[in-house]
């Protein structure tokens, strides 16, 4: 579980990480001036990036972008020479500690178009703190002397201060929970660039480390913006299921041996009247993850309102038959808690005769029913075999629900 969850997103943008990291070498001996030109592909790449950002209202990933393009430039400019001195080394400190710590506000912003009034604002704000940044470590004065109380210089394992990676490994494990929790590609670009950019401290002294690191970074947050678009078009916003459209996807090349079952939940208007819309959601998003867990290599879509649909590749009807009653009798046994503030009775009647009882937390029970189809010589194509589980789906309804049934 933990594996699929945090492992499974960020496979791709370790990959990313680890063939830049790998090319290094062979980039490194490169002729001077091919050498000089790659040092401007994390800018070429900020440009792509940005536009993908506009173009995908992705305000966050545009944050993210900027601020490792300002930072790679500041290391270009500033930090090229030696890191003895006392206000370049200052200035290490505070850009270094300062990157995960606007990481962190930034993955908490809601996301809401780039090109807005909040957007803007958003730009200023996050820019403050990196215009402050640069204007103390042009005046170093102005900094208390106590802060070079953790610029530690001989500390070996990093050019990077104790505390610097202290705050880089609390952000990446904030990043981490955030993934776990989330599901976001987003987050998992967030994490990669991290452990990236401690990556690019740790290693700070190799020749051309920061160009590598920071054009895989640049990929890395591509990568993520393209993923996190896909997900919107293709999974289903309430459940998080793949949706209607990566249903059809997936019944452009279903092979030649399939089955589709149809899955409805019954009497569900009612609950919606009894209960509102809103715990009618939450009961969904329950039912949903009860039946995106099938076994039996069965992929679960929400093929719409109250129905899902589930696909088996490559299989015979009567194999699925079991995997499908597991789903069926795991969402009939399953109680269902109601949320608190969703227990209060939807009018004055009900109000009236629960008054004076002692409430106690309100469980429930749904079921659903389910009609099940297989790829045959008459029904060659997945419409004609989605109507088959279809109509068997209407006779299990009309046999009294909670029940499945499969086309001859
Ligand atoms: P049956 O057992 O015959 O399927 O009865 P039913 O009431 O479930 O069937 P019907 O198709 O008449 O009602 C489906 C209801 O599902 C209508 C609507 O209130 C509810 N519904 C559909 N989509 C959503 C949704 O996204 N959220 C909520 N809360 N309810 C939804
Ligand atoms: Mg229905
Ligand atoms: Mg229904």
């Amino acid at each position: 579980m933990v594996i699929s969850k945090l492992v499974t997103p960020l496979v791709i943008p370790f990959l990313i990480l680890f063939i830049g990291i790998w090319l290094r070498t062979n980039i490194s001996l490169l002729p001077t001036p091919y050498l000089a030109l790659i040092n401007y592909l994390p800018y070429a790449l900020l440009a792509v990036a940005l536009v993908l950002c506009i173009q995908f209202n992705q305000l966050r990933s545009l944050l993210i972008a900027l601020i490792t393009s300002l930072t790679y430039l500041i290391i270009q400019m500033y930090l090229q020479n030696s890191l003895e001195e006392n206000n370049t080394l200052t200035f290490f400190f505070l850009l270094s500690s300062l990157v995960p710590l606007l990481f962190i506000l930034i993955s908490w912003l809601p996301e809401r178009g780039v090109l807005t009034v909040y957007g803007i604002l958003f730009l200023f704000l996050v820019g403050l703190p990196i215009a402050l940044a640069v204007y103390l470590s042009l005046h170093p004065s102005l900094l208390k002397s106590s802060l070079n109380y953790f610029l530690i210089r001989d500390w070996s394992f990093s050019i990077l201060p104790p505390l610097g990676i202290t705050i880089y490994v609390v952000a990446i494990f904030h990043q981490l929970f955030r993934l776990w929790r989330y599901q976001q590609p987003f987050d998992a670009t967030v994490t990669a660039i991290l452990i990236a950019l401690l990556i690019n401290f740790a290693l700070f002294d190799q020749t051309i480390i920061s160009v590598v690191i920071f054009t895989a970074a640049q990929v890395i947050l591509l990568w993520g913006v393209l993923r996190q678009s896909h997900d919107m078009a293709y999974l289903d916003e309430l459940t998080s299921l793949p949706g209607r459209r990566a249903l059809n996807e997936a019944l452009k090349s279903p092979g030649r041996k399939f089955v589709l079952a149809m899955m409805d939940i019954d009497h569900f208007k009612n609950f919606n009247d009894k209960y509102g819309h809103d715990v009618g959601d939450d009961v969904l998003k329950i039912v949903a993850g009860k039946i995106a867990q099938v076994t039996g290599n069965g992929k679960a879509f929400r093929y719409g309102g109250e129905e899902f649909t589930i696909l088996f590749k490559g299989k015979e009807l009567e194999p699925c038959i079991p995997h499908l009653e597991a789903v069926r009798k795991e969402i009939a046994q399953y109680l269902i808690t109601l949320r608190e503030k969703n227990n209060r009775p939807k009018n004055s009647k009900d109000g009236k005769q629960h008054r004076g009882k002692k409430r106690k937390p309100k469980g429930i029970y749904v079921t659903i029913s389910i009609g099940v189809a297989k790829r045959t010589a008459d029904l060659v194509t997945p419409e004609m075999v989605l109507k088959e589980s279809d109509k068997a789906l209407y006779k299990a309804k009309k046999a009294g629900r909670n029940c499945l049934v499969s086309a001859k």
